[in-house]
């Protein structure tokens, strides 16, 4: 009798971050004392805002009191972040109520855990390039995986054949930082309608939109709320990597088979966690107060100035990329004939730059590299300054 769940065999061993890290280090000890700049992995690097660390300070504080102590959280999050949430996405004309918002411990978890509402025959449809947690964590639910063709933009295109499916649209897109357009997202909108699909929006990038046209929620489109479910984080909004606060919207208008999908993830909270940490959902609050917003907005700026320059850089160069505009990621096309690894090769040992290798999320990834903008402001400048140098001496 088979006992274990013989689906982790199919998912890749390794990893991508995992492996890059493992190249890096190895590079690293044989080349002791280089100063390495780190544009790979999407992590950031400035520091929460002040107000978060103050109410995060407050709340321990609160913890150490008999008369202010708190014990269990409500699994599906605290009350006032609920609101707090909802009143942010009403602000701007997006209708969620606090019934519709779930607080996570990040998007990552909620991308692994959402699926138990989901059958195991349920394909997913996975636009590729893309995050690799997606198509990883429905290898091992043993789900089929369904690639929709792109556009030349990266965007994806609704399949002309009517197949009920687990939809992920990821929008600004990691690694592409392409962005769905009110259009796009109608005509996904509309297959889901059409065949009783479910999109997951990954909005956890939203925050870097700079263009009043692109869509920052799933619920700006008309119909959206009887099919999608969003699911957004504060890690590169409000620096939470490290903290892990997130949030899930679920409407009550989205039912299958004559189930409320909403009804459905409560019963699956109140069974499967005992809610996120206090402490941190009360440094989640900050960030919805008016001086958290604008202390984020403050913080979106360093990341915006770093993409600009290093735009400029890639230009001076003479080299192509996508993303960098409504997004922190800036995805270059790899010179003819290199391919990714290569690149990545070139970069790390001419150079001393980390970036991820588009093949690492997915085949169709190749002959393009992902530099992240999160790194600080004097890496990335130096970064660019050590790439127009290798093409002048003819590296790629
Ligand atoms: N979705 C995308 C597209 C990401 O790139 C990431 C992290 O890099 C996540 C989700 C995970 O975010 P979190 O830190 O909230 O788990």
């Amino acid at each position: 009798m088979i006992c274990m769940n013989l689906n982790y065999m199919k998912v890749k061993e390794s990893y991508l971050f995992a492996d890059i890290r493992r190249r890096v280090e190895e590079w690293s000890k044989e080349n002791p004392g280089k100063m390495i700049l780190r544009l790979g992995i999407g992590d950031v690097t400035q520091p929460l805002t002040p107000s978060v660390i103050k109410a995060l300070h407050e709340a321990v504080e609160e913890q150490a009191h008999a008369e202010t102590f708190h014990g269990y959280m409500p699994e599906c999050g605290d009350s006032q972040l609920r609101l707090a949430i909802a009143k942010w996405y009403q602000k701007r004309n997006i209708p969620v109520d606090e019934s519709e918002v779930f607080v996570s411990s990040g998007a990552s978890d909620e991308f692994g855990d959402i699926l138990h509402l989901f059958d195991k025959s349920l394909p997913a449809m996975i636009p590729e390039p893309a995050y690799p947690a997606y198509a990883d964590a429905n290898v091992m639910d043993g789900r089929e995986i369904i690639f929709p063709r792109m556009t030349e933009d990266f965007l994806p295109v609704p399949p002309e054949k009517e197949i009920q499916a687990l939809i992920y649209l990821c929008s600004p897109d990691n690694p592409t930082g392409a962005v769905c357009t009110r259009e796009c997202l109608e005509e996904w909108i509309a297959y889901a309608v059409k065949t009783k699909s479910v999109i997951l929006f990954d909005a956890a990038y939203e925050s870097f939109i700079t263009e009043e046209n692109i869509p920052r929620s799933v619920y700006e489109i008309k119909g959206a709320k009887e099919c999608a479910i969003e699911i957004s984080s504060l890690s590169k909004t409000a620096g939470f990597t490290g903290t892990r606060c997130g949030y899930t919207v679920i409407p009550t208008a989205l039912e299958r088979d004559g189930l409320s999908l909403n009804a459905m993830w409560v019963r699956n909270r109140t069974t499967r966690t005992n809610g996120v940490s206090y402490i941190l959902q009360k440094g989640a609050l900050a960030v919805f107060s008016e001086e958290g917003q604008k202390e984020v907005r403050e913080l979106h700026e360093v990341y915006r100035a770093n993409a600009h320059n290093f735009m400029k850089a890639l230009e001076e160069a003479g080299l192509s990329y996508a993303g960098g505009k409504n997004s922190p990621y800036i995805w270059m096309k790899c010179p003819d004939p290199l391919g990714s690894w290569e690149v990545f090769d070139i970069l790390l040992k001419q150079a001393e730059i980390v970036a991820t290798p588009g093949a690492g999320f997915g085949a169709s990834g190749e002959g393009w590299i992902r530099f992240s903008m999160f790194a600080n402001e004097e890496d990335v400048k130096e970064a660019g300054r050590r790439i127009v140098l290798l093409r002048n001496e003819k590296y790629f």
